[in-house]
This record gives C-alpha cells, structure tokens and sequence, in this order.
C-alpha cells in the first residue's frame, strides 16, 4: 500500500510548491494566432497523489496535457518528469518515461477490437525493443503475458465479455473505461486523464471513480479534468484551478470552491453557479 501524501503543509496558492513533486513545469506558454492559449508560471503535481484541473472552457487544460505530454510544444518554458526534462521528448518517448494520457475525445480504434486496442497500449512498455521482440522466440511468451495482462484489466474494467466486439460497437462510457484500461496497459507511473467521466452514465462513473482511486493505492499518480465538483470533491487530493491560460487558484477540494477568483472565472464564462454548492 502507498502513502497517500498529506497537503497539510502545502499553501493554498498559485505555484505552490509540494514535498515531492512527480511533475513539474516551468514558464509554459504556448499560444494559437493571437491566442494565449497556456501561461503557466510554475506548476507542481505532488506524487502519489489525486490532483484536479478545473477551469471554464477554454481556459487550456487541454493544451497544457498536449504540452505536457508531448502532443504539441510549448514556444516557451519546459517541464520535468520524474528528474527528467520533457522538452524535446515525443509523446511516444513521454509515455516511454512512464507518463501516459487520455484525450479528452476517445481514441480508441474503432475498427479494432477491443483486446486489440488494449494489445497496442502495451507497445509503450517495450518501445523500439517491441519490434524487435517481435521476431524474438521470446516474443511468444511476452505475448501470452500481454494477453493476461489485458485480460485482467479489461475484467477489472468490466469489459471482458466485450473483448472480441469492435471498439467502434461500444458505448461511448465503455469507450471511455477502454482508452483508461489501455493507457494502464504500459504500466505508467503518472496518468493524466482529460475529462474520464465527461458521457459516461451514472453507474460506469462510479466503477470510473473507483477505478482512480484503486489507482493512487497502487502508486500511480493521477492528474484529472474534470467539471462535475461533487467529483472533484469526492476523490481528489488537491485540486489546480486553471482560467485563460493560468493558474489562478491551488487548494483542498472544499476550500478552492470557496475562493472568490475561481467563482468569477466560472461566472465570467457562464457557467452554472451550483457548481459551487456543498452536496450533503
Ligand atoms: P480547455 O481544455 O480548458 O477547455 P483548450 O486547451 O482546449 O481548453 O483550449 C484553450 C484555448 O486554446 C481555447 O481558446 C481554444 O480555442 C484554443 N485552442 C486549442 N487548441 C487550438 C488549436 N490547435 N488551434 C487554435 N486554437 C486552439
Ligand atoms: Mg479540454
């Protein structure tokens, strides 16, 4: 069992730093046209920990995963990950590292079937050694260890019996539980997961829920979107407040609600004000 950090000792500001920070980031801007996308000055993801990103649309959660995770680059500023820098790396060198993502709109291949998809996710783990396996007579034994691997995910996902459907047949919350088994698939030491829950129905978001929380047990450190409160307040640990690009707001889940800047950036971008209020 791992330790779940204590914040106890963290300040509830912008930037702040933590005890043992997995990831960090430095002066990340990138900008679209005209468009200051993200403008991140410091930013800290404590290990072993449940964090949320919030913040209206468009506010750069998204850019800031890309740019994280290598799906784009950042014109200014650079980010570390577990003692080692990201700039320059690939998203495929990234998730090598052991950080993977989900995309906020599935990517799971629709014309593949679903132990297929999962299959693929593994080829982070080998990287460039998988091909070459491939052609080993070790391959037939790290095949069969692949498949149970997937095989056990996709029964703690719920997925088994889905295993030879399609990708394409599924759900759009089944789609959603897939792309997170297949991340996990390429063992990660940091999940970054763009909104997991976002069309997902009531009762696959629960087994959602649990599945991170199951995840920060083991070691995994996760860093989610997500715009439902009463979700971010039931599982996370700390929760980073991002508005037009920058981080306005870092606190405990009940507290950063509370805060006066995070309620005007809601309310600037029309959002719905009972986000704000306490579920009992
Ligand atoms: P969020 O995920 O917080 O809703 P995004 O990161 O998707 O926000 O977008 C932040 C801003 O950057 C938005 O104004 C969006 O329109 C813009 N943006 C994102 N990606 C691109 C792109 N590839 N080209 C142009 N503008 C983009
Ligand atoms: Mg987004």
């Amino acid at each position: 069992m791992v330790e779940i950090p204590s914040f106890e000792n963290v300040e509830s500001k912008p930037g702040v730093p933590k005890p043992d920070p997995i990831l960090t980031a430095d002066g990340v801007m990138r900008s679209f046209g005209g468009l200051v996308a993200v403008n991140v000055r410091h930013f800290e993801v404590q290990r072993h920990s449940i964090t949320a990103l919030i913040g209206p649309n468009g506010a750069g959660k998204s850019t800031f995963f890309n740019l994280l995770t290598g799906f784009d680059t950042a014109q200014e500023g650079h980010g570390m990950f577990d003692g080692r820098e990201l700039r320059g790396m690939s998203s495929a060198q990234v998730a090598r590292a052991g950080m993977v993502r989900t995309f906020q709109l599935t990517k799971a291949l629709s014309r593949m079937t679903v132990i297929e998809n999962m299959r693929l996710g593994a080829q982070n783990q080998g990287g460039e050694n998988f091909a070459r396996a491939l052609v080993s007579p070790l391959w037939k034994s790290r095949e069969k260890e692949i498949t149970e691997q997937a095989e056990e995910l996709l029964t703690r996902f719920k997925l088994i019996e889905k295993k030879d459907d399609y990708a394409g047949s599924l759900s759009g919350g089944q789609r959603k539980l897939l792309e997170m088994a297949r991340a996990l698939m390429s063992k990660p030491t940091m999940v970054m997961l763009d909104e997991p829950m976002a069309g997902v129905n009531p009762a696959l978001t629960e087994s959602l829920l649990d599945h991170i929380v199951d995840l920060r047990q083991e070691g995994v450190t996760v860093l989610f979107v997500e715009h439902d409160m009463h979700m971010v307040r039931r599982i996370s640990d700390w929760v980073v407040v991002m508005a037009e690009g920058r981080i306005i707001a870092e606190g405990d889940p009940h507290e950063v609600m509370r805060d006066t800047a995070v309620q005007d950036a809601y309310l600037g971008a029309h959002h719905d004000t009972n986000l704000f209020e306490e579920r009992s």
